[in-house]
């Protein structure tokens, strides 16, 4: 079995695929060639938004996004410590800093109750991840950023396709910004991303970023980055694109087969608690995209050895809080941020992806049942 199956779905669009890469071999525009327009039209489209710019990852996007907001020394941009390591690593690469706020114990998001007391004078975005494909409390978070006039930048990286109170992600705030790393929930072949936004001038700002700075040839206003999407990832996403709303309705609807499945052999959703293995909660306001099907177990090592032992592999999203890594210094490692600390001490991600089988479920849930003793 495979944590995530990509064979299969090329399977399903490799003519496609092929004969796209074909297409920008023979036109040899490698470089901002006309699949990044018509990508990024087809994307803008889909979240809802008047803008997409693609970039050439999730990461690059986080920084550009900053970049156009022209965030830098001496600012402080408030996320969560529970996240990937390129969250907190591209404000600190500003010369900013994370100003980490607790995550939410039911939905791993951070926890709108605690964001007000992190703002302050210094305080330039907020910037909350959708973890595991789940959107943050959008809503609640841009009433605080509203009250103190700050932008919000949704870290939609495992979100695209995810929708919040009918809403796509990534159309939630002033940017959005997802990669498309091939294991995320829309994957190309390499690295790639984009940010979103209704705001025309970062949307313009965002354009010149990624290429240098540049507003026309060799004319550069601001400094930027080599940061372009490339030409043959995005043809790559558009044949993606064809199939990505049904396996987005696949994620959603196998995440919670498999809740129904653990729930029924003894785990507890995490909204409830007190169980001794823990299943997500998708709230009622989401549509989550399942990039990660994450549980909370006791003795995480030894079920993840028990799983591997039958062929089942697993992950873990994320083992150390990002107050906690060396690179960042924060020096309480746990104490300001007891849910993070908690949560990562006990998560582990199973096989994850839009074609698991029925049988395959059964198998993965027979082995957790087995290995934690529910
Ligand atoms: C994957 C990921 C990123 C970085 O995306 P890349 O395309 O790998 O650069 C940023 N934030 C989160 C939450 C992610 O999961």
């Amino acid at each position: 079995m495979q944590f995530i199956d990509l064979k299969t779905q090329y399977g399903r669009i490799d003519r496609e695929v092929k004969a796209r890469i074909e297409a920008v071999l023979e036109h040899g525009q490698f470089i901002m060639g006309p699949e990044i327009q018509e990508l990024e039209e087809r994307l803008a489209d889909f979240v809802g938004v008047r803008h997409c710019v693609g970039l050439s990852s999730g990461t690059d996007a986080l920084l550009a996004a900053m970049m156009a907001l022209e965030i830098g020394r001496g600012d402080e941009v408030i996320t969560t410590p529970f996240t990937f390591i390129a969250t907190g690593e591209m404000i600190a690469l500003l010369g900013a800093r994370p100003v980490f706020v607790d995550i939410d114990p039911v939905t791993y998001n951070m926890d709108p109750d605690k964001l007000e007391d992190a703002i302050t004078g210094r305080t330039r975005a907020i910037m909350p991840v959708a973890l595991y494909g789940q959107c943050a409390d959008m809503d609640a978070i841009n009433a605080v950023a509203e009250r103190h006039r700050l932008p919000v930048i949704e870290d939609a990286a495992q979100s695209f396709g995810a929708s919040y109170r009918g809403r796509r992600s990534c159309g939630l705030s002033r940017i959005g910004c997802t990669s498309f790393f091939p294991a995320k929930p829309l994957g190309a072949y390499g690295d790639a991303g984009a940010c979103f936004t209704d705001d025309d001038a970062i949307a313009q700002a965002l354009r010149e970023i990624r290429n240098h700075g540049q507003d026309r040839r060799y004319h550069h206003p601001r400094l930027g980055l080599n940061a372009r999407l490339d030409t043959i990832q995005a043809a790559i996403l558009l044949v993606k694109m064809g199939i990505f709303p049904e396996e987005v309705e696949a994620r959603s609807r196998l995440g919670a087969r498999y809740t129904e499945l653990l729930n029924a052999r003894g785990a507890v959703s995490t909204d409830v608690g007190g169980g001794s293995v823990l299943t997500p909660f998708v709230h009622p306001d989401n549509l989550s995209v399942h990039a990660q099907y994450t549980l909370q177990v006791p003795s995480r090592d030894e079920v993840a050895e028990k799983l591997g032992q039958q062929g089942i592999p697993t992950a873990v999203h994320y083992p150390i809080p990002l107050n906690d890594q060396p690179v960042f210094h924060v020096g309480l490692p746990g104490a300001e941020w007891p849910v993070s600390a908690s949560v990562a001490s006990r998560v582990i991600s199973l096989p994850m992806h839009p074609y698991l089988t029925e049988e395959m479920q059964q198998r993965v849930v027979e082995a957790v049942v087995e290995a934690t003793g529910l």
